[in-house]
């Protein structure tokens, strides 16, 4: 039996497909000790593994609730700022449990920083597209106009940081451009090398293992029975960029006269209260067992969150995309570039659709749903072919086994 020690990051996107490789390497026996907020405390013992909590990262939470969204470069830099602060912490954690394996969520600079400094290598786990020259993945001019700008303007204050990190622990601080990705001698990725822009010409350290999806616990008061019309529609904006009442009420306008049924879950910062008043064709929850309901759905209207994407493909429900910021725009651009889907408002300012837009992208959908299922469906396979969390499981035990990717 090995051990791995884990440093995650406090969001639920980030956790949802991890969870389910701690919980497959637990299964066969490893020993896994997650570093997290006490807020994931929970989650991560369900699955049999150790718990451990970070020290003061207050200022690390606010920031994954709108990571990817917002200020690019502030967001990397205040990552660097926290890296610094959290290298003696992971430091004598790493030096106390001496695990066989250390890993690490991308955005986990510390960990990938405090591993260069004691000489260790490491596994990196992705839970969005990956970032690099490879991937050619471009912003729209605008937006990377300003995001150049930004990092220029910010460029002191890292500097500043770096110098200190340097100074203090004798370590390189990661790259300003890299504290977003803070990749490791092996990458799981959670998508398929299809999916992800430019997928193969990545290297074989690059382990594009799909969808890590195992059953979760549902809120039960979902009312199923009520689900008889069709098509059948679920909206949902994810659980972090999802307070848009605008983009809600746009939706009841646009469907609240159509013939099919709507589900809409919009997150447990919105309150239902807010929104007026709620056509009888529409369900609306804070939260809903998005699994189950994909299983049963015609189209998926989604911000593009890479989770509920690849859920959507693999129950191939083809989708219409409102990306809510920049990552999601990328993955708005796969979906249309494969034929799985259509992307509405996929540029600054992110969100933006009129109740027209959508009437008209659901019956542009629905007017061809069996070709943009059958594309869901593929990619669906590729996701689901990429062997999920038992793969990640095997490629981490390997990893440990041959000291290489
Ligand atoms: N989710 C859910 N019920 C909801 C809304 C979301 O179970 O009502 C889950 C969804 O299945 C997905 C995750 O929350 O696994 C959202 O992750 P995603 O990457 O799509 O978006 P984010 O919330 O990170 O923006």
């Amino acid at each position: 039996m090995g051990k791995i020690l884990f440093f995650n990051i406090p969001a639920q996107g980030h956790m949802n497909p991890a969870l389910p490789v701690v919980a497959e390497l637990v299964r066969r026996g490893e020993q896994v000790i997650c570093v997290n907020t006490a807020e994931f405390r929970q989650q991560i013992e369900a699955t049999g593994a150790e718990f451990r909590e970070y020290p003061d990262v207050s200022d690390l939470e606010p920031l994954m609730k709108e990571a990817g969204a917002g200020d690019i470069a502030r967001n990397a830099v205040t990552l660097v700022q926290i890296g610094e602060r959290l290298i003696p912490f992971t430091t004598d954690l790493i030096q106390r449990e001496k695990p066989d394996c250390v890993m690490h969520d991308t955005l986990a600079g510390w960990a990938e920083m405090t591993k260069r400094r004691l000489n260790l290598r490491a596994v990196a786990l992705c839970v969005t597209f990956v970032v690099t020259p490879e991937s050619s993945i471009t912003l729209p001019v605008p937006l990377m106009l300003h995001t150049l700008y930004r990092y220029a303007r910010l460029f002191p204050e890292y500097w500043r940081t770096a110098r200190q990190i340097q100074a203090q622990y004798q370590v390189k601080s990661v790259g300003l451009l890299d504290a977003l990705m803070c990749l490791a001698e092996m990458n799981i990725v959670f998508t398929s090398r299809q999916f992800q822009p430019s997928g193969n010409s990545f290297k074989p350290h690059f382990k594009f293992v799909g969808t890590s999806m195992s059953s979760r616990p549902s809120n039960t008061d979902f009312p199923f029975e009520q689900l008889t019309k069709r098509p059948l529609v679920y909206i949902s904006l994810g659980t972090i960029n999802n307070m848009n009442v605008e983009f809600y009420r746009a939706c009841f306008a646009a469907f609240g006269a159509h013939p099919g049924q709507f589900i809409m879950s919009i997150g447990k910062n919105t309150k239902i209260a807010d929104l007026g008043e709620i056509p009888n064709n529409f369900i609306v929850r804070n939260f809903v067992p998005q699994l189950e309901i994909l299983q049963r759905v015609d189209v998926f209207i989604t911000h593009g969150g890479l989770n509920s994407t690849h859920e959507g493909f693999y129950y191939g429900v083809p989708l219409i995309v409102i990306p809510q910021q920049v990552e999601q725009a990328i993955v708005a651009s796969q979906v249309v570039k494969y034929g799985a889907g259509i992307s509405l408002g996929a540029k600054p300012p992110f969100g933006k659709v009129t109740a027209n837009e959508l009437q008209q992208a659901l019956a542009k959908l629905l007017s061809n749903t069996e070709q943009y299922k059958t594309q869901a469906k593929i990619l669906g396979d590729s996701l689901r072919e990429a062997g999920g969390y038992a793969r990640a499981a095997d490629e981490i035990q390997a990893f440990m086994k041959n000291g290489s990717a």
